[in-house]
């Protein structure tokens, strides 16, 4: 049988395993770290991401490696890609791990990103912020997640504060400055390239984040234009291309004046595809492992209305909400703490003012009826 090598081994890696296994792929997750999620359902080694020895180990019993974690270093994939196949190619995720070239490429393939500038030293913070105009984020280029390692400037005095956050990483990882954009909405394109260079995307998803952390995730995005559609998957398509990518990944987007603006690619499963797992016809982790390993890539279409609850800090309790009809829980497995991704829960149905109804009653259930609020009033307007 084959084995999928994956490295990191996080809740990312667990639901490959997941989606691996029906397909009689056994999965292997290496990750510098003891105790990941992916532990439960998979293999798992540990090591530095510079042993080479043991990585030497684990390229002898894979067929084939990915990633759970995008910030894996560039010499380590490709030092494994000169032994056995890497997807998405080295060369693909390091630029995607740097916001500077990501954005750079972004505008080359005529995805128009908020203005931007990298920022060496606080001369340059001052000159951009001049130059840009407030409101700002000042962000790592490299790094970051989960909205951690950006500072928002209000106001010219905010300087000195940004600076005294981040001002000491620009050496290290490097800093960017952004334009605050006042977006209509956020959406990201889920898609996947297999190795012959065929191109699927999913139905495009709406996001709501809090405080930079995905909380809820609704698909097909309702209410977006069929030409608004059309330009974000071609944006994607010419992205994977650009970039001869392999598996899937997210290009999340702002959307201002009925514009689509890039914010970043995830060269990997995304949180906001997670609903592909009982919302279509073949999940975001599925497609990825067949990508990776050269096998026919599923169908991405919808089979309804789906919206995904994050769980972040900790799970509430599962047992009312498990009678909410079309409800699927995803407990990851992890201990409690604070600002930690720990789950996540979908609700589907066959349509929009169903999936209302039940998102609701879960909603109401889980204690995040304030926050649903805005995709269930899209629902029944649909
Ligand atoms: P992820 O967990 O998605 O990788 P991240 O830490 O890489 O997050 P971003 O995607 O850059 O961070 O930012 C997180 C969120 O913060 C965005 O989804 C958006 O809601 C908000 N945000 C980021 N940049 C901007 C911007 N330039 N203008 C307005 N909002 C922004
Ligand atoms: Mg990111
Ligand atoms: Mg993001």
């Amino acid at each position: 049988g084959m084995v999928l090598g994956v490295l990191g081994g996080g809740q990312l890696a667990r639901m490959l395993a997941q989606a691996a296994s029906p397909l009689g792929i056994r999965t292997l997750a290496l990750d510098p770290a003891a105790g990941g999620c992916a532990a439960d359902v998979a293999m798992t080694q540990q090591a530095e991401w510079d042993d080479w020895a043991a990585l030497q180990r684990f390229a002898d019993q894979v067929d084939a490696v990915t990633f759970d974690f995008e910030n894996v270093p560039a010499a380590t994939a490709r030092w494994l890609a000169e032994r056995v196949p890497v997807y998405p190619p080295p060369e693909a995720l390091e630029v995607a791990q740097d916001r500077l070239t990501e954005k750079t490429l972004f505008r080359a393939c005529g995805l128009p990103t908020p203005e931007f500038r990298a920022i060496a030293s606080r001369d340059e913070l001052e000159a951009a912020v001049a130059g840009i105009g407030l409101p700002a984020i000042l962000k790592t280029r490299r790094l970051g997640y989960d909205g951690k390692g950006q500072f928002r400037l209000r106001e010219p005095a905010d300087i000195e504060a940004a600076w005294q956050a981040l001002g000491a990483q620009a050496e290290t990882v490097g800093l960017i400055l952004e334009a605050f954009v006042p977006f209509e909405r956020e959406l990201s394109v889920i898609a996947v390239r297999d190795r012959q260079g065929g191109f699927r995307g999913w139905p495009l998803t709406r996001n709501w984040h809090v405080d930079g952390v995905l909380s809820l995730s609704l698909a097909p995005a309702p209410q977006v234009d069929a030409s608004v559609i059309a330009e974000a998957m071609g944006h994607a398509r010419t992205l994977a291309e650009r970039l001869q990518y392999v598996g899937v990944f997210a290009l999340e987007l702002f959307v201002r004046d009925g514009q689509l603006l890039g914010n970043e690619m995830a060269p990997r499963v995304h949180n906001s595809g997670h609903w592909t797992i009982e919302g279509a016809v073949t999940s975001q982790f599925e497609n990825h492992v067949r990508a990776v390993l050269g096998l026919p890539l599923g169908l991405t279409a919808a089979r309804g209305p789906a919206a995904m609850f994050n769980w972040i800090g900790e799970l509430p309790d599962r047992r009312a909400a498990l009678a909410v009809p079309d409800l699927h829980w995803h407990d990851y497995g992890k201990t409690a703490r604070a600002g930690r991704k720990v789950g996540h829960a979908t609700v589907c149905a066959a349509e929009a003012s169903a999936l209302a109804g039940r998102l609701e009653q879960a909603a109401q259930i889980l204690g995040r009826a304030t926050q649903a609020e805005p995709a269930i009033s899209l629902l029944r307007q649909d």
